[in-house]
């Protein structure tokens, strides 16, 4: 059979998958290790029953942005939701990206900024962050001035290295008034500021954030964007009509009557996560301190695939980045329950001794 071709930004592209192998241990795509409350899931069955599932959902979606709005503390005319925040980014870059515009990111980052850029058409332009992967404000203001982006995308904290952008590097940004600026906070309850308290209507600020990660509902694909009215307005016009089903708009409503249950796993997280630094460090391999709920490590002098299959022989499964531009050596372990943790960390401990 003859194959027509995708469009040429689709066959340069091999996609973007997190192999999901069934291991005992999986900490590889920054999930929440505990399952949201049962009586929010009891819940479900109740929604379901009272969805008017003949007619389409309320396009507007009035109800659940209201309670994102006062979740905190904006006007519903600033939110707009979607089916998680890869949705919310894919909006933007339809609305204020594509064909003859350029998109900026600062690498290394999240691969998905770039991928979707590129599948909606616009060119793509990379900064580079330090080694310490922190990113410098003369390039902020190089890139900036050579390429004059429509978009750009700073990611606090930072996926995949964890760390935190400096919010003078916001500033630079917006100082330069260049184009729409977005602030990914797909981890921000893990970290220790958040740029939703600056956006405004005089700033072209887009701030997003996503139900996948603090508020363990991965599976239910919800993610918002907080932003000027102007912004929400054509987003809106750029998304599908009826994009969030009813079913799912009632279940995220519901969901946020138990934000403080499932925020208060966060401290728990961040515990778990210095142990997981700590003893990292303490077997000589190099960490990047992260205000995140993963942490990127660079095993010294192994053979990093074969550390990665190892690991998946003791049935842990973390993400291998040593393929991605500027990590070579590295992976990136989510933190787990404390169970999970132990498993990776005498995992770990199992492979280095071996090794000696
Ligand atoms: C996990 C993640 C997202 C979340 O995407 P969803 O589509 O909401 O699940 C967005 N941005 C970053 C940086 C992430 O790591």
């Amino acid at each position: 059979m003859t194959r027509f071709e995708p469009r040429d930004q689709i066959r340069a592209m091999s996609g973007y998958h997190s192999p999901q192998v069934d291991v005992p241990v999986r900490l590889n795509t920054n999930e929440s290790p505990f399952p949201p409350p049962t009586e929010w899931v009891t819940m479900l069955a109740d929604i379901a029953n009272t969805v008017s599932w003949n007619r389409y959902p309320d396009r507007e979606a009035t109800e659940l942005r209201t309670v994102i709005a006062q979740r905190h503390g904006v006007s519903p005319d600033n939110v707009f939701v979607a089916n998680g925040s890869n949705e919310v980014l894919q909006t933007i870059l339809l609305t204020y990206g594509g064909h003859g515009r350029t998109v900026v990111t600062f690498e290394p980052t999240y691969q998905m900024y770039g991928q979707i850029a590129r599948v909606t058409g616009a060119n793509v332009v990379t900064g580079q962050r330090g080694d310490d992967f922190t990113l410098d404000s003369a390039e902020i203001d190089r890139i900036v001035q050579q390429h004059n982006p429509a978009v750009t995308f700073l990611c606090n904290p930072n996926n995949p290295t964890g760390v935190i952008e400096s919010q003078k590097n916001l500033d630079t940004l917006l100082s330069l008034a260049s184009g729409i600026v977005v602030v990914d906070e797909a981890y921000a309850e893990f970290a220790d500021w958040s740029a939703i308290s600056l956006v405004n209507e005089d700033l072209p600020l887009i701030v997003t954030r996503t139900f996948s990660k603090t508020l363990s509902l991965a599976a239910l694909r919800v993610g918002y964007a907080i932003a000027p009215t102007w912004v929400i307005e054509q987003l809106n016009i750029a998304v599908l009509p009826y994009h969030l089903d009813a079913f799912k708009q009632a279940a995220t409503v519901a969901a946020l009557l138990f934000t403080s249950e499932m925020e208060t796993r966060v401290s728990l997280i961040k515990t778990e996560r210095s142990r997981i630094e700590l003893a990292l460090q303490g077997h000589g391999i190099r960490v990047w301190p992260s205000g995140a709920n993963f942490v990127l490590f660079r095993p010294h002098g192994e053979n990093v695939q074969g550390f990665w299959s190892q690991l998946l022989n003791h049935g842990v499964l973390v993400r291998d980045c040593s393929g991605w531009p500027r990590l070579e050596g590295c992976l990136r372990v989510t933190v787990g329950t404390p169970q999970e943790n132990d498993m990776f960390l005498s995992a770990v401990e199992a492979i280095m001794a071996s090794h000696r």
